[in-house]
């Protein structure tokens, strides 16, 4: 059936299904690595392109197609492009869209790996970047130069919890010519769809929200339109980078509960931020869902939640933040986000440790600073772990 029209609940279990011969209920899995032709000249129509047939599981497959049309109806655009990993699906837009010559500007406390492999390695092509505070458009502004061509955002940011603004954040890239690019990933399109804004591209670490259940790892592109779609999924194709079938299965089945475990997962994290926001330990919390946050009103007006991502600062530095790591019981010291499960990490010690201190610093990456991702446990019992390990610090 057609469920472009569907609310998304609906999409969530229905878009991407289609029907096979057996009258499958659920995508089957098609764990083949290869797809025979009825006879030459069928298979000659496949790579002609002319015959919607399967050729090789790198370049298309029909459980991975499932997913690629149900992320695409999710997020209001024309096409999802399946990924090995977050990773996987940012070097195809680094790959696919950026050319010799070129400069991007991208968010200071974006992803850490997604600033990395552009400074260290892009720049080996004869490609720049700039990393400012994208949650002020002047600064996107001050930044442009005549090479600019990608303007890479993603918000809320990674682990500062800053909201870029992303109507006037395409606003000036259309103004300059630049395509624009969001990581969805702290949200998931149930809290926030970039492409509805106006934004050219939006990608995913499936590992995260999307799949929830820490258990695959996988990104995904969704263009808005053919044009960069057309750029993007052969360079997917020749990096190599694509999806498993079984990945695809499994982040299909987790995505069935998104829109239950983000709210779930949202109220938990809603009566945590506010528990820390009082405990005397902390010297700050940023939890979009507290007036006390700078861009409270902007993250209401463009998100349809707060979500489940929340950082805070504690008394006592760097010493306090890996003390706190190893007094907690119930929330699981790691990195990564999304789950159903509460983890816990120390940016500085951690994720953001290769940056150096300056570049951290300045992306407000703080040495006190608890990235926390709340799950859908009995919150009383978080607020109970989280007490204990306070009051060892
Ligand atoms: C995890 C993550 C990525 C990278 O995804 P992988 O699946 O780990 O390769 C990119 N952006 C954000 C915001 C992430 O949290």
């Amino acid at each position: 059936m057609d469920t472009k029209d569907l609310k998304f609940d609906s999409k969530l279990i229905h878009a991407g299904m289609f029907d096979d011969q057996f009258g499958s209920a659920t995508v089957p899995i098609y764990q083949t690595s290869t797809f025979r032709f009825k006879n030459a000249d069928h298979g000659a129509a496949c790579f002609a392109g002319e015959s919607e047939g399967y050729i090789y599981t790198r370049i298309n497959n029909p459980t991975i197609d499932s997913l690629e049309v149900l992320m695409a109806e999710l997020e209001n655009g024309y096409r999802g492009i399946a990924c090995s990993s977050g990773m996987g699906a940012v070097n195809t837009i680094y790959m696919g869209l950026l050319r010799q010559g070129d400069h991007m500007i991208s968010t200071d406390a974006v992803y850490g790996p997604s600033r990395i492999v552009m400074e260290k390695h892009y720049s080996k092509f004869g490609i720049e970047s700039t990393y400012v505070d994208t949650t002020d458009p002047a600064n996107i502004l001050k930044a442009i130069r005549p090479n600019t061509r990608l303007l890479f955002i993603e918000t809320p940011s990674n682990p500062t919890m800053g909201i870029s603004d992303l109507e006037e954040t395409v606003q000036i890239a259309r103004k300059h010519g630049l395509i624009t690019v969001a990581d969805n990933t702290f949200c998931s399109p149930y809290l926030q769809k970039p492409l509805d804004f106006g934004f050219d591209v939006v990608f995913h670490s499936l590992t995260k929200f999307i799949n929830g259940h820490a258990d695959v790892v996988g990104g995904i592109i969704v263009s808005r339109e053919k044009g960069i779609h057309d750029l993007l999924r052969p360079m997917m194709v020749s990096l190599g980078c694509n999806m498993d079938p079984h990945q695809a299965y499994l982040v299909i089945r987790g995505l069935k509960t998104l829109s239950l475990r983000m709210e779930r997962s949202q109220e938990n994290a809603m009566k945590i931020a506010s528990f820390l926001e009082e405990h005397p330990r902390i010297e700050w919390v940023k939890y979009p869902g507290l007036p006390s946050h700078p861009h409270y009103e902007l993250a209401r007006s463009q998100m349809r939640g707060p979500g489940a991502m929340i950082s805070f600062e504690l008394k006592g530095g760097h010493t306090a933040g890996k003390r706190l790591m190893n007094q907690v019981r119930l929330c699981i010291l790691a990195v990564s986000l999304g789950g159903v499960e509460t983890l816990i990490q120390h940016p500085a010690s951690m994720t953001h440790s290769k940056l150096d201190r300056s570049a951290r610093e300045k992306a407000g990456i703080s040495d006190g600073l608890v990235r926390f991702s709340v799950g859908i446990e009995d919150v009383d019992d978080l607020i109970d772990d989280l007490s204990q390990a306070l009051e060892q610090v």
